[in-house]
């Protein structure tokens, strides 16, 4: 991959990174949930609304986690190589998902395979 779509990819990367983390409440905004909604009948509104901001807020660590990586990795001069069969992952794929640790060969492998039926994110910690 060259200087430029590593460059380009760097900042969808960015960019992904500074809106879940706004999203995940990390970077305080300046209007919050609480004054948004100040009716008290919106109570029981409210409290749901938490619940699922607390389950997106699970699902965007793990995006966090996968967004930081990929960074990471981009340090390390490994981004952008498949971790199942060091091959170059398509930079078409990496713009649909720039997060991709798999080629799409080795990825529809895992899938057919049910290897990992999660998220990927086993990469993590063995990738290390
Ligand atoms: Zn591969």
């Amino acid at each position: 991959m060259d200087n430029k779509k590593r460059q380009t990819l760097r900042t969808v990367i960015l960019k992904r990174l500074s809106d879940v983390s706004r999203r995940a409440g990390l970077v305080p905004e300046e209007t919050d949930m609480e004054t948004r909604l100040p009716d008290p009948v919106d109570q029981a509104t409210k409290e749901s609304e938490r619940d699922l901001s607390r389950l997106l807020r699970v699902r965007e660590n793990v995006e966090i986690q996968k967004l930081a990586l990929a960074l990471d990795r981009m340090e390390q001069g490994s981004y952008g190589i498949c971790l199942g069969c060091d091959g170059e992952i398509s930079v078409k794929r990496l713009r649909a998902e720039p997060t991709a640790l798999l080629c799409v060969e080795c990825q529809q492998k895992r899938e057919r395979n049910r290897v990992a039926p999660g998220n990927g994110m086993d990469f993590i910690g063995s990738s290390r």
